[in-house]
Parts: structure tokens; C-alpha cells; sequence
């Protein structure tokens, strides 16, 4: 079945080539596009979702980077089809909902996300979410954070407030020259651009060591540890000083604020920003229950073949593509073939990249216990600590004001980021201790709540599932600018292949898409069949299926 299919498949395209080359005209284009359009219409089972079985351009993935990619290629005239290997789109944006008894027993639903939390404003993931109008709660670079013990609570207090109360005149002195120069530094820092010969020491130091180097008071070198390794998943000292700079950038701030980069998340969960984005680009383009195993190229088409198994069917099927965008993780890589092999060069700069885990905690209680996190009526969440808590955020912040008092006594939730040795440590934790441990961990932060705990929920992630260039790299490296180069038409994009976060899930999304656009090897037929097939409407020309 699989051969013949593919047999057809080329006779029909062969037929096509020579007559494109004999005509381009009008009657041949539409009698081309009707011909294949219902053979392949007849052979779509209607079980699963329809994959289409040539296109411009494949998808492998749907997180945040194969949905952004789908969602660039809007317009372009370009075809593509979303190939995802999960029973659900989104990868590691996953919002939870759970059912649990709220006022009088009665059950109600709330929600909170396992996966990522936030966006900085220089996320260009923050103007889609505008432009999907989707809610928002902002809040500031930052936070309330447990510095030797002591908890230094930011509810309440304006950022500038918060930081004369955690330091003296000459730290915030020394802190305010420290955040100048990294302003300074980070500039000309973009990906594509290379290293500035002034930096390149960098990439062969630790950012600990760097810090360190600036004999900052012990307070500020442990805010600054604190604050960079929640972020990276990783410690400060496994990570090159110019990752450091690069990461450290969104706690700089502007000229007005000084106080970092705002944050914003989205009210209901990071869900309904994916499913913004599998709506806009249409969910017939999608197919989940879809792994990819192969992206073979045909040298003689210059198409890629892409094979993939039907999870739920065990059915092996391929489509034929022109380009294939591939948003797997890195260090996922290794569980696809590649026809020709990806270049050597690839493989080292994968094989180079230092990593971060996580390892997420949602903990359920009543909202009598907000008293815990709750300073002259206002949250002091998110609290960064340095314990076995990691991040504690607000599991459902969109149940707050006007919400609180409309919902009465839902349950609240607690969110859990916990990154670097910790998570790693939980990753191989029974988790019947680490319940304990946390508990004891809440118990020694807020004494008297960890009676109020209902219950806890964990999510386990890939011990490499954040990226982090290590010293002796950067994401800004030659060798990371070599895994940005398209090879035979495949490009790879996903955060690891930018940057450790979301950010970098839809500026290598946005950078692919522009590659294949700058691409000379677009097909010629495409730009004749393109407006029949698809038509136009106001937004211009329309995916549709071939
Ligand atoms: C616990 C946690 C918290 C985080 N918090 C934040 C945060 O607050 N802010 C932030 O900016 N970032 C955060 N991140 C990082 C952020 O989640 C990621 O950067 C982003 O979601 C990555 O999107 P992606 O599309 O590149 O990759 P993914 O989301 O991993 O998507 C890749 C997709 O490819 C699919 N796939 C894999 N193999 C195959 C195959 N062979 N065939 C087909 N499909 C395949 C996967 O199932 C997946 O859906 C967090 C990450 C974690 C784990």
C-alpha cells in the first residue's frame, strides 16, 4: 500500500512536470489541482485527523514553536501540514484542570499550568497573544525571594521599595552599576550576529565566576544566583558568562523602570494561547497521534519524503515535502532518521549543549490558606527561593479581585518550578517522599501550612529539557549559527536551537519561515497552482489541503 501509494503519487507528479513545462496555462493548472485534490480526498481515512500528502512545507511538532511556524506561514501561499507525536498539541505548555470540591462541597474546575508559566516582554510570543486578544496578568521583573533563610516579601511594595528594603544604599549602588554593564554589554548580542570580539572571553568563563569577579556582597551574589537559575534550570556556575549576560538581560530593565522586563501570563492558562494558534492556522493542518521517524531527501525531486507512525493505529505513512521545519527538541534529535545524515558539524553543536531540567508541583488548598502568602491584602507571590520550593507561583492567578470574590471558595493552587540539581534529584525521588520534603520545605517558609495541604500533583520533565550552553559555548557561537543553517531543505527550530525558553520556540519558528521564504528552491509550479487551489480571501491566500 505504502509503495504503490507512492508509485501513484510520482506518475501523477511526473505527468504534471511535463506538461507544467510544456504549458503554464489556466485550463491545466485547474485540471491539476481537481485531479489531485479528490484522489487524495478519497484516500484520507476519516478516523484520524487527514494528512495531506504533498505540501509545501511540513511541521514536525506542535508546541509553541511548530504552531508559530504554522501561523508565519499564513499568507505566504506556502502549504503546510503540523505533524505532532502527542495525543494533544502544545508540547511543554500544558494547563491542567482539575475538578475538586469548592463551596458547600459543590465540584468546580480550576485550572493551573504544569508545563511553562510566563513571557517576558521581549518575547515576540507576547504580541501574538495581544493580537489573539487573549487575557493577561502582568507583573514585574521582581519578585519576593528567600535570601539566606529570610523571606523578603514584595506584596504590597512597589519594585523600587522592595529592593531598598532587601539592600543597603552601596548594594543597590554596586547593583545598579552591575545591571549598567550588561546593558552595555548585551547590545550587539543577537542570534546570527556572532560574538563582538570584546566578549568572546566570555564564552570561556562560568557567569558565576564573572559575577564573582565583581566582589558584589554576598546578598547580591546569592539575589543574582537565585533570581538567573530559575531561569535556566541549571546552575550559574554550568553555564558560560555570555549565556549569563544573554539570560540576565530581561532583569536589566529599561531606562524608566530599571526593574527588569514586565511579565505577562495568560488568564486561564497557556493553553488557550496554543489553541489560539492551532485556530488560526486551521486544526485540519494539524495531526496529532503522529511521529515522525524519517525525513528522507529525494535527490532527483528535491522533495523530502517524511515518514511517520500512527500512534494510536500503528499504521506507517509518509508525506512528501518541499521543506520540513523540525521543532523536536534537541536532544530528541537522535529518535529521527535523517537522509543524508544531518552534517557532522550539526551533530557536534547538538552533542556540545549543556542542559537544565525542571520538575513542576502543583499543590491544592483551601483559599483560607492565602493568609500564608498574603501581606496587607495583597499576594506576594511569585517568591523565588532557594529551597526545595523553587518558584512558588500562583497556580490560578486569574482567580484573583473580582474573580475571588465571584468564585467564593474554589481551591487554590500552588505552582512549582523547580529547576537544576533539585529537579533532577525529584526526578528519581519516590514521590511519596518528595510530597514529604516539599511539605517540610512549606512548613519551614510558612510555618502552620502544611496542615492546610490537600493534596499534591507532579509533573515530571526530560532531564534535558531546557537548553543551556555550558562554558566554552554560547547560543551565539558558530556552532550554534550551524544548526540555524538549513540543510537539504530541513530546518530545525524549537527554543533549544535560540534560547532556553518560549521566546526562543517562536523566534526560531519566525527565523525557519523566513529562511524558507529567502529559499531559492521554492518550487516552480507553486506560485501557478497556489491562488487556484488555495483562493484568496481579504487575508490574503488560504491553506488548504491538496
Ligand atoms: C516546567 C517548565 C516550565 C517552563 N517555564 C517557562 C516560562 O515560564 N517561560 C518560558 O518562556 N519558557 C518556559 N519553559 C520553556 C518553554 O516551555 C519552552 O521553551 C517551549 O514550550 C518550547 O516550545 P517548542 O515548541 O520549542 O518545544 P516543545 O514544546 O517541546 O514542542 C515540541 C513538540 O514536538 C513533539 N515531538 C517530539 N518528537 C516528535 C516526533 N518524532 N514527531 C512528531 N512530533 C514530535 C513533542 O511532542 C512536542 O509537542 C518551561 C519549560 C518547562 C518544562
Amino acid at each position: 500500500m505504502y509503495l504503490s501509494s507512492l508509485g501513484q503519487h510520482s506518475t501523477r507528479q511526473s505527468r504534471l512536470k511535463n506538461l507544467a513545462s510544456a504549458s503554464f496555462g489556466m485550463i491545466f493548472a485547474w485540471f491539476f489541482c481537481a485531479a489531485f485534490t479528490s484522489a487524495f480526498a478519497a484516500t484520507t481515512p476519516s478516523s484520524v485527523p487527514a494528512v495531506t500528502r504533498l505540501t509545501d512545507v511540513v511541521i514536525v511538532g506542535a508546541g509553541l514553536s511548530g504552531l508559530t511556524a504554522a501561523h508565519e506561514l499564513q499568507g505566504t501561499g506556502l502549504s503546510y501540514q503540523v505533524l505532532e507525536l502527542a495525543p494533544i498539541i502544545g508540547g511543554r505548555v500544558k494547563t491542567v484542570e482539575y475538578s475538586r470540591p469548592g463551596k458547600n462541597k459543590s465540584m468546580v474546575t480550576v485550572s493551573a499550568d504544569a508545563g511553562m508559566e510566563e513571557y517576558w516582554e521581549s518575547n515576540p510570543a507576547v504580541a501574538l497573544i495581544r493580537k489573539f486578544k487573549l487575557p493577561i496578568q502582568t507583573d514585574h521583573a521582581v519578585s519576593s525571594i528567600v535570601i539566606g533563610g529570610k523571606l523578603y516579601s514584595l506584596g504590597g511594595k512597589n519594585p523600587l521599595d522592595h529592593m531598598h528594603r532587601l539592600f543597603n544604599g552601596s548594594e543597590l549602588a554596586s547593583l545598579t552599576r552591575f545591571k549598567a554593564e550588561i546593558a552595555n554589554m548585551t547590545q550587539g548580542l543577537k542570534s546570527g550576529g556572532g560574538i563582538p570580539t570584546a566578549l568572546q572571553h566570555l564564552v570561556h568563563v562560568s557567569f558565576a565566576d564573572w559575577v564573582k569577579a565583581h566582589k558584589l556582597s554576598a546578598k547580591l551574589e546569592d539575589w543574582i544566583r537565585i533570581t538567573l537559575e530559575c531561569e535556566i534550570g541549571t546552575g550559574w556556575d554550568r553555564i558560560s558568562a555570555i549565556d549569563g549576560l544573554a539570560e540576565f538581560h530581561i532583569f536589566v530593565g529599561n531606562r524608566e523602570t530599571k526593574q527588569g522586563e514586565t511579565s505577562y501570563r495568560v488568564v486561564g492558562g497557556n493553553v488557550k494561547f496554543v489553541n489560539a494558534l492551532a485556530d488560526s492556522v486551521g486544526r485540519e493542518n494539524i495531526a496529532t497521534n503522529k511521529r515522525v521517524l524519517r525525513i528522507a531527501r529525494d535527490p532527483v525531486k528535491g522533495t523530502s519524503r517524511v515518514t511517520y507512525l500512527s500512534t494510536d493505529t500503528n499504521q506507517n505513512s509518509e508525506i512528501e515535502a518541499k521543506h520540513v521545519i523540525v521543532t523536536v527538541p534537541l536532544y530528541r534529535m537522535m529518535e529521527i532518521q535523517f537522509e543524508p545524515a544531518l552534517s557532522q558539524p550539526k551533530r557536534d553543536a547538538i552533542a556540545a549543549l549543556g542542559w537544565g531540567s525542571y520538575f513542576k508541583v502543583h499543590v491544592m488548598l483551601p483559599r483560607s490558606a492565602e493568609r500564608f502568602w498574603t501581606v496587607r491584602g495583597r499576594s506576594m507571590l511569585p517568591v523565588l527561593s532557594d529551597s526545595d520550593l523553587g518558584v512558588i507561583y500562583d497556580g490560578n492567578p486569574d482567580d484573583i479581585g473580582e474573580g475571588l470574590r465571584k468564585t467564593g471558595d474554589t481551591p487554590r493552587i500552588l505552582s512549582l518550578l523547580i529547576g537544576g540539581d533539585r529537579a533532577e534529584r525529584f526526578n528519581f525521588t519516590p514521590l511519596d517522599q518528595a510530597r514529604a520534603e516539599i511539605k517540610s520545605a512549606f512548613e519551614k517558609l510558612w510555618p502552620g501550612v502544611s496542615r492546610s495541604i490537600v493534596d499534591m500533583e507532579f509533573y515530571r520533565y526530560h532531564p534535558r529539557a531546557i537548553a543551556a550552553w555550558p562554558v566554552g559555548r554560547s547560543r551565539f557561537d558558530q556552532m550554534s549559527d550551524e544548526i540555524r543553517t538549513p540543510e537539504n531543505n530541513v530546518y530545525l527550530a524549537g527554543d533549544h536551537t535560540e534560547s532556553s525558553h518560549s521566546d526562543g520556540a517562536v523566534n526560531s519558528a519566525m527565523r525557519a519561515v523566513s529562511q524558507i521564504l529567502k529559499s531559492k528552491t521554492t518550487s516552480i509550479i507553486t506560485p501557478i497552482i497556489t491562488p487556484i487551489i488555495r483562493g484568496r480571501t481579504d487575508d490574503g491566500p488560504r491553506n488548504k489541503k491538496i
